[in-house]
């Protein structure tokens, strides 16, 4: 048990003078709560938000505080909620009322009544979450832990602090909540828990899109979000999220050939490639970037196992899964898909690392040509140390011979160095078929390495392609 000089340094921060001044001008009982509390004593990140609870009206609590700020700062009222908030400093402050909480059938929206700090305690979703500092002059930084919040916190455990079957069924968005702390925090969600957020999986379908992928995201940004997407796994809560992951899993055997388990490799490559980005979006690629396999799956005597055109096939699905899951249908998701559909070409490549081939692939991938690159290598996940060092060594190559080709040719943001309408003028052309072949024809050339990126060069090589077709110049 932590000495309790260890919470009153938890209210160093002035705002806590502030808050509680104005709390005792208003004789309201006030506490800090909730997840402040517990990353102060797990000594994570610094704070971003500061919730406080008032034994009374949050929203009074709130305007009195902004009063007692330097520059007054402005209080958003939430009156359906009882909730205010305000920015100062960079920090959010929350003020709520203490509430009891009785929920329906349909919804995870709450009757709300006002209650006393154990009501809201209560109502919190975790022991750890449900931690309180009081802000009351007479006890000033007293920890107020009626569920042993600080024991699961040394235990590691996420734990609920009532009946776990109601927690859950009352509203089902905390089971993900359970999923994802488990994953930020690297803790284990407790048996009794565990277990009902497995009965309750179903009740996870009264939860908006946004909400379900609000959770999704935090866990794709651990460190490792494999522990978030097996726990989704084992308790029944992923073919509610992402049926195309479960379909991934399993291994089948025909004549004696069994092919890799999808669904466990992806989650070692979104695992591979969170040690090297925190792009949210190529975590998405990499978590998706097989999903196309389990549609695509034959079996032959003569090719064994195959997935032909599943990354086609899995870029397409990319836009049905982002649509239903309510992700933004913009560029993001053109990138996730661009990603999925590519994935496969730096394989083939590394075998042969040809220039014209390193060319074509910086021509596609544009931009994302490095993303590509880190997504294939996180895609690495042989256990042979052998192969694990030969196909690394092989995208070593690819990449160094990308640097040399963009050094020399320039084809990342390639433009065409003749235009559609120099090609009309020279030639005296309307807009026409002829024109599409012959800009076709130059950019091959260049990809191929026939003749170099350079207009002197695309101008000969024009007027060649040009009388092959029988055509003039304009002023013949
Ligand atoms: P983080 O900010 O890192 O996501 P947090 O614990 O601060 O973690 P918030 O969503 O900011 O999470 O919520 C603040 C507090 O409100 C929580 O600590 C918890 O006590 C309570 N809380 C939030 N959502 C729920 C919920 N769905 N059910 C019950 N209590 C909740
Ligand atoms: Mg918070």
């Amino acid at each position: 048990m932590p000495q309790p000089q260890f919470f009153k340094n938890a209210l160093s921060n002035p705002i806590f003078n502030v808050v509680s001044k104005a709390a005792s001008h208003l004789q309201l009982e006030t506490y800090v709560i909730g997840g402040y509390v517990r990353d102060y004593i797990l000594k994570r990140n610094e704070p971003k938000d500061f919730d406080f609870v008032a034994i009374g009206s949050g929203i009074e609590l709130a305007k009195e505080v902004a009063k007692l700020l330097p520059g007054n700062p402005k209080v958003n009222i939430f009156k359906n909620y009882g909730t205010a908030m305000l920015k100062f400093q960079n920090l959010e402050l929350e003020f709520v009322g203490a509430r009891k909480e009785s929920y329906q059938e349909d919804s995870r929206n709450p009757a709300v009544e006002n209650g006393s700090l154990e009501d809201d305690q209560n109502r919190r979703d975790f022991t750890i979450n449900a931690l309180a500092l009081s802000l009351n002059e007479s006890e000033f930084g007293k920890l107020l832990d009626p569920f042993d919040g600080l024991g699961d916190l040394d235990r590691k455990t996420i734990r609920t602090p009532l009946d776990p079957d109601i927690t859950f069924s009352d509203d089902p968005l905390r089971m993900l909540r359970a999923i994802r702390f488990a994953t930020q925090l690297n803790f284990t969600i407790e048996k009794e828990s565990l277990a009902a957020i497995e009965r309750n999986a179903e009740r996870l379908t009264i939860i908006s899109q946004e909400r379900v992928v609000e959770e999704i995201n935090k866990i794709l940004l651990t460190k490792k979000p494999s522990i978030g997407f097996e726990l989704l796994h084992r308790t029944g809560l992923l073919p509610y999220i992402f049926p195309e992951l479960v379909a991934l899993q399993g291994i089948e055997e025909k004549e004696g050939q069994l092919h890799k388990d999808n669904f466990w490799h992806t989650l070692e490559v979104v695992d591979n490639i969170a040690e090297t980005t925190d792009d949210l979006w190529l975590r998405w690629a990499a978590l998706l970037h097989d999903i196309g396999k389990a549609p695509t799956k034959r079996f032959d005597k003569k090719n064994g196992w195959t997935f032909h055109a599943h990354e086609f096939v899995g870029s397409k699905m990319v836009y049905k899964l982002f649509k239903r899951l309510r992700l933004p249908l913009n560029e993001k998701m053109k990138f996730v898909q661009k990603m999925v559909l590519m994935s496969s070409r730096p394989i083939v490549l590394a075998t042969d690392v040809t220039d014209s081939a390193v060319r074509r692939l910086i021509f596609d991938a544009g931009d994302h040509v490095e993303d590509l690159m880190t997504l294939c290598e996180a895609d690495i996940t042989t256990k042979n140390p052998n192969r694990y060092r030969k196909y690394h060594n092989n995208f070593k190559l690819v990449r160094d011979k990308m640097v040399e080709v963009e050094e020399r040719d320039h084809i990342r943001n390639f433009q065409p160095p003749i235009s559609g309408e120099e090609i009309m003028k020279t030639f005296g052309l309307a807009p026409s078929r002829e024109i599409g072949v012959i800009k076709d024809a130059i950019k091959e050339a260049i990809l191929e390495g026939e003749i170099p990126n350079e207009y002197e060069a695309a101008a000969q090589f024009m007027f060649q392609k040009a009388s092959e077709l029988g055509l003039k110049k304009n002023n013949e």
